[in-house]
């Protein structure tokens, strides 16, 4: 099988699972976006994966996601929108705003004015990641529920930041759908305070189903697409 045929495999599957969760959930597939993780993977197989109709690839770090931005325009690989879904180093935050069309990770006060001035003339979408962790847990990555009103503030008021909503990852060890359930209730609140922010990125590989009946707008799926990321980079 030659790699575009895998990846076209990957696609078809990974849209049936959309769709038919869509139906499961009454809710019409058109409200989804799959946005393909294509970390770890060659700029050769983001040329591919648009080819076969992909509008949105997500990357989650930054030396790897520039250059790859970078070999697709050079190679005339045109009208993606780059996602960067990584943790965000505060150093890097203004380097990452100059070529991502979105940025999944806020979860600090400090990365909105360094993104801000990154943007340039452009508008970023910024969606606040969240934690679904308890508040003890180690390596716990995206804001504490607590602090999200405070953050939507500050980037909805950012010139050249566009407030979209908000990301999460459910936790290892817990159920994704109890997790995504609290995950939409701390949406519920962020919509009221900011109505246009209903973007919802939510599921993976493993748990997209969930997420889609739990509301997210945007799934995140790699290993699905495109098979076992290499373990060594
Ligand atoms: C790698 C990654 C994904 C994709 O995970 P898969 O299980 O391969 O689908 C989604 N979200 C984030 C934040 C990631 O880092």
């Amino acid at each position: 099988m030659s790699r575009r045929d895998e990846l076209a495999a990957g696609l078809a599957a990974v849209r049936e699972r959309i769709e038919r969760s869509c139906g499961t959930a009454g809710r019409d597939p058109g409200e989804v976006t799959l946005v393909v993780v294509t970390k770890y993977f060659p700029a050769s197989d983001v040329a591919l994966l648009a080819d076969l109709g992909v509008t949105d690839v997500g990357e989650n770090r930054h030396q790897e996601a520039e250059a790859k931005a970078a070999e697709c325009a050079a190679d005339g690989v045109e009208g993606l929108r780059w996602h960067f879904i990584g943790g965000l180093q505060s150093n890097k935050a203004a380097a990452v705003a100059a070529y991502a069309d979105v940025v999944h990770s806020v979860d600090r006060a400090k990365l909105v004015g360094r993104l801000d001035a990154g943007a340039g003339e452009r508008v970023v979408d910024v969606l606040l990641q969240v934690s679904l962790d308890p508040p003890d847990r180690e390596g716990r990555a995206g804001a504490d529920p607590a602090d999200l009103a405070a953050l939507a503030d500050r980037v909805a008021a950012a010139d050249h930041l566009r407030l979209r909503g908000l990301m999460a990852v459910a936790p290892l060890g817990e159920d994704p759908a109890t997790a995504f359930a609290r995950l939409s209730a701390i949406r519920s609140e962020l919509v009221a305070s900011h109505p246009s922010a209903d973007w919802l990125s939510a599921g993976m590989s493993g748990d997209l189903e969930a997420a889609i009946e739990a509301g997210a707008t945007h799934v995140r799926v790699g290993t699905a697409v495109l098979g076992s990321r290499p373990s060594v980079q």
